[in-house]
């Protein structure tokens, strides 16, 4: 997530001269989209979204004090949005009551387009900082994979879709089979090493776009795959076990096998008949019992 994106401004201006001075100076650098009206502009952020918006205080159909008051009432959805107010009100108390609002600068017109240019700049890196960030909170700085913090987030939000749109969640719960014996024959450093290879490992076979791989914490690690049900999943996991076989990383003092294997608890769910929390517990029971059945396996149930 390094790559550089291209940031989508909105400019809300009624002024032809001044849109036409906004778009030329931007577009060049950022995808501009125009509205000339606060209609227009809440039609377009409804349709995708922004990551700055350029708001104009006096407008045909209304005021961009309000506009932005509105967006920020709504913080769940437009939380993230940069607003920068572009105004001929530059008066210090329209300029506070427009910071006050949770705007992120505060320009004054007649807009000059170097600041305009050097302004939305600051904005776009404030907000490629904050993703790199964000980012960074959810990854697992051994394996490189996502974190318990980014599981914790998607477990809830798969759960919620899937009970949304009637559709089926399983769970799946690993934990590397004898890990403490790797750990004390190979040395700890190797046993970061096997982990961050499991993981990878893990990460690159359930590549479907919708299913989620995250490091559960120690030597066990979680998988969400939506819309699967429990013999699919199952069988998807003995291939993964065959799989990591061959991958051929030895573990000359695990009690079942010459390599690296590991358990699996999996449950398949229809969420509107049971809580999260109990589907969570239900996967760990299966862990257990693929554990007392003999390590290297999966054992599943359907709730
Ligand atoms: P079982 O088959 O029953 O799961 O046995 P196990 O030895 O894997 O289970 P146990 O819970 O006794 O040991 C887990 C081991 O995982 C012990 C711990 O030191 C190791 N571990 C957990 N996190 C890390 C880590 O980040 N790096 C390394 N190298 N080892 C870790
Ligand atoms: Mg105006
Ligand atoms: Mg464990
Ligand atoms: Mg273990």
């Amino acid at each position: 997530m390094t790559e550089q994106r291209t940031f989508h401004i909105l400019a809300v201006e009624d002024d032809p001269a001044n849109l036409h001075l906004i778009a030329a100076s931007l577009r060049d650098t950022y995808r501009v989209s125009v509205a000339k009206t606060l209609a227009k502009a809440r039609e377009l952020i409804q349709q995708h979204p922004f990551d700055i918006i350029l708001l104009d205080v006096q407008l045909p159909d209304g005021s961009g004090m309000d506009f932005c008051h509105e967006l920020f009432s709504n913080a769940d959805q437009y939380g993230d949005l940069k607003v920068i107010f572009m105004t001929g009100l530059t008066s210090a108390a329209d300029e506070v009551r427009g910071l006050n609002l949770g705007a992120a600068d505060y320009i004054h017109k007649p807009i000059v387009q170097s600041v305009l240019l050097a302004r939305v700049r600051l904005q776009a890196q404030l907000i490629r900082r904050n993703e790199l960030l964000a980012n960074l909170a959810r990854v697992d700085g051994l394996t490189e994979i996502p974190n318990r913090r980014a599981f914790d987030q998607q477990i809830n939000d798969e759960w919620r879709r899937a009970k949304r749109e009637h559709k089926l969640l399983t769970l799946a719960m690993i934990d590397i089979d004898h890990f403490k014996l790797y750990n004390d024959h190979y040395g700890h450093p190797a046993g970061d090493k096997c982990l961050h290879d499991v993981a990878q490992f893990l990460s690159g076979f359930f590549r479907r776009s919708a299913d989620f791989v995250a490091r559960y914490g120690g030597e066990e690690f979680a998988v969400l795959l939506p819309e699967t049900n429990l013999a699919d999943a199952e069988a998807l996991f003995a291939r993964a076990q065959t799989e990591l076989e061959s991958l051929g990383l030895v573990h000359e003092f695990s009690q079942v096998k010459p390599t690296v294997s590991f358990s699996t608890g999996l449950c398949c769910v229809k969420p509107e008949r049971c809580d999260l929390e109990t589907f969570i517990n239900t996967t760990d029971q299966q862990l257990y019992l693929a554990k007392e059945a003999g390590r290297a396996q999966a054992k599943g149930c359907q709730l």
